[in-house]
């Protein structure tokens, strides 16, 4: 037997270690399984290169429990290690590393984030005894015992072992008996070593029989060792993709597309990256792609491996040359990084391109669900918006799509306005705004959809990146108005008209909403009434409801436009009730205002650009005296013009009406418009 001490400066390295890693204990398993792999696959190398000439036999790592002793054994077949050996590698270089790590890191203790190759060393997080039995592969090796309780001090004897290989025995410690749990094992080995490429058994097989789980005599292997991106795609059909996305994501629905990479230069990159089919909220998709290093897991967070719009995607990274061991700041300004990740987006463009292009009624089909990823690719990523240019769709009202360029010609002629903008016109809901894009497309004009989560945001974008053109919510103004050209028509009503009319809508028009009322001359064949939101404050209220900044917008009341079609026989026929019911009083008062007015105008006159103190105070009274008597008189008339809106049957039925195709008459208001529909019938 030998003792000896471990050559480290730092007596006690393992209490700061195990304070270190503490959110992470469970990783020990990881590195443990890794280098028991690397231990096999080391050996069926030298197999093949005929340097070990033994018989390889079932290589399978056992993985097992003992409760009574309170052990975790991980047992391998491969290399094993002669006594020398595990001087060099376990007591020189292990723990050299792990003390490289202390001296790297113990100034920034928050910038390690949990993973970092520490390796055999890490057991110590959980055992209070360490033993490893080992064989090596050499011929006459004599099998050795190394022990350790976690001071430096380690016991290295002769043992008894026949079989090639090692065998790590991890006596765990009183705040470690958590794995001891067969569960709690079984559900590390399924989250690490689910794809290792050597089998790992762990228990045995279990079945329902007569309503009770029990054991098989078979081993119970955790891992597929050959998944789906290990192999070359010539190698695998369409079927074997979408059983792995299963094997990964058991619940989901079927993915839409997926992309291979096969990288070996300049860095090393495989994978297999899935656009899912996603359910409403895309925020709690994120993160589903998995890191792997050489099949071990590492991560499911690849924020700064992949562009943040693909972190909506799902699927498995395996690469070897993303630094583990550092932090996520580091990670985003590592050149290799950055390399992976533009490479990750040209892959994912130049997919969705050949895809398009081979079969663009495919793509169409899935163009709503696929919709989502590249708008959002397109608004948070430049180049990314370059080569989405060419198979980005639009859908309009007859569920046609259309590419951008395709779309351009299509309305060019039609709706180009006065100022040449092209105005894109676009419905947020088309059962909602029906009766508008029934008018837009009665003038020939195209209507698109835009009801995805982030069409508003996409819209915006694209206002940015879109030469000379608009978008227009189709029912953000009259139709006529929608796409200013340069013919107007006249109106039918005069000034005083308008003015007594838009007195008389105000008074029945509901409290809430805010409604301003204008009038429009629109033709004959348009509707009396129209009810719109304005483009600009409809997107920011949208954009604040959405957290986009825009607090102000969102605290004002919703505000809609009621527009009155001033050359409508309705609105005449209006005009002339309110004449035969009120006009005798109406006329009255307007002989009354008219000597007020003027004598008030001709005072202002003479005053005109004359300073406040330059005139007198007899003057300033009059002046108020006439403007009281004027804001009386006016008040009368606009009485009056309210008295006989509420005696007038039409008015209130317009603003129903208009109401009503805006889906905005409910409950009392909608059962009134109904009686009164059939009194008026
Ligand atoms: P790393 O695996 O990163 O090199 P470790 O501390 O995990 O660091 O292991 C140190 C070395 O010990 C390994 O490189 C390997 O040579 C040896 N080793 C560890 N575990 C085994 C094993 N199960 N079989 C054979 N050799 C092993």
């Amino acid at each position: 037997m030998q003792k000896g001490k471990i050559d480290v400066k730092t007596e006690n390295i393992f209490p700061i270690i195990k304070k270190f890693l503490y959110s992470d204990h469970e990783i020990f398993l990881r590195e443990l399984i890794s280098n028991a792999v690397d231990a096999t696959q080391k050996l069926k190398t030298l197999a093949s290169l005929g340097e070990y000439k033994g018989e390889l036999g079932d290589l399978t790592i056992h993985v097992s429990l003992d409760k009574k002793k309170k052990t975790l054994t991980i047992s391998d077949r491969g290399i094993g290690m002669t006594a020398d050996e595990i001087k060099k590698y376990i007591n020189q270089i292990a723990f050299s590393s792990a003390e490289d790590f202390l001296e790297k890191y113990k100034d920034k203790v928050d910038a390690i984030i949990g993973h970092f190759g520490l390796g055999f060393y890490s057991s110590f997080m959980v055992a209070e005894k360490v033993e490893i039995y080992t064989r090596s592969y050499q011929q006459n090796s004599q099998p050795v015992k190394w022990s350790c309780d976690g001071s430096p001090r380690y016991i290295i004897d002769e043992a008894g072992k026949e079989d090639v290989g090692t065998d790590v025995v991890l006596y765990l410690a009183d705040d470690s008996t958590e794995f001891l749990e067969e569960n709690r094992i079984y559900e590390l080995l399924r989250k690490y070593c689910k794809f290792l490429p050597v089998p790992i058994a762990f228990g045995k097989e279990k079945e329902w029989k007569e309503g009770k789980e029990i054991e098989t005599d078979k081993l119970r292997i955790i891992n597929n060792t050959e998944p789906a991106w290990t192999k070359k795609p010539a190698d695998l059909k369409h079927e074997d993709y979408e059983n792995f996305y299963q094997e990964l994501y058991p619940v989901n629905e079927k993915p839409l597309f997926h992309i291979h990479l096969n990288v070996d230069y300049p860095f090393t990159l495989t994978g297999i990256l899935y656009f899912p089919k996603l359910k409403n909220n895309f925020e709690i998709q994120k993160n589903k792609i998995q890191l792997y290093a050489n099949q071990v897991f590492v991560t499911d967070s690849v924020e700064g491996v992949v562009p943040e719009f693909l972190t909506l995607l799902h699927g498995v990274i395996d690469s070897p040359d993303i630094p583990l061991n550092v932090s996520r700041s580091y990670l985003q300004s590592d050149a290799n990084v950055k390399k992976i990740s533009s490479h990750i987006t040209k892959k994912v463009s130049d997919r969705l391109n050949e895809i398009f292009n081979k079969d663009r009624g495919e793509f169409e089909k899935k163009w709503d669900d696929l919709k989502i990823f590249i708008e959002y690719g397109m608004i948070s990523d430049e180049k990314f918006y370059e080569k989405a240019q060419n198979f980005a769709l639009l859908k309009n009202t007859d569920n046609k799509y259309f590419t951008f360029e395709e779309y351009r010609k299509l309305i060019k002629d039609n709706q180009t306005d006065k100022n040449k903008n092209l105005v894109y016109l676009y419905s947020t809901d088309t059962e909602k705004q029906y009766s508008f894009i029934e008018n837009a497309r009665s003038k020939g004009y195209d209507v698109l959809v835009m009801d995805g989560q982030l069409d508003i945001h996409f819209i915006n974008h694209l206002e940015t990146q879109l030469k000379d053109s608009r978008f227009v919510r189709v029912d953000s103004d009259v139709t006529d108005k929608l796409i200013l050209k340069d013919e107007s028509a006249e109106s039918k009503l005069t000034a005083e008209q308008q003015n007594d009319l838009a007195t008389m809508f105000r008074s029945v028009l509901p409290e809430k909403p805010v409604f301003t009322v204008s009038f429009e001359n629109m033709s004959d064949m348009d509707n009396p009434v129209t009810i719109t939101q304005s483009e600009f404050m409809r997107r920011m209220k949208d954009m604040s409801a959405m957290g986009g900044g825009m607090g102000f917008y969102g605290d004002l009341p919703d505000s809609f436009n009621l527009v009155v079609n001033s050359n409508h026989p309705l609105v005449a026929k209006l005009a002339e009730e309110k004449n035969k019911t009120a006009g005798k009083e109406l006329d009255k008062l307007k002989e009354k205002i008219q000597p007020v007015k003027s004598a008030k105008e001709e005072l202002e006159k003479a005053n005109s650009g004359k300073k406040d103190e330059e005139i007198n105070q007899d003057e300033k009274e009059r002046l108020s005296d006439l403007e009281n008597k004027l804001n009386d008189l006016e008040e009368k008339r606009n009485d009056v013009l309210r008295k006989a809106a509420q005696k007038n049957k039409l008015v209130r039925q317009l603003i129903d009406l208009a109401l009503l195709s805006n889906n905005m008459l409910k409950g009392e208001d909608l059962s009134k418009f109904v009686k009164r529909s059939i009194d008026l019938m």
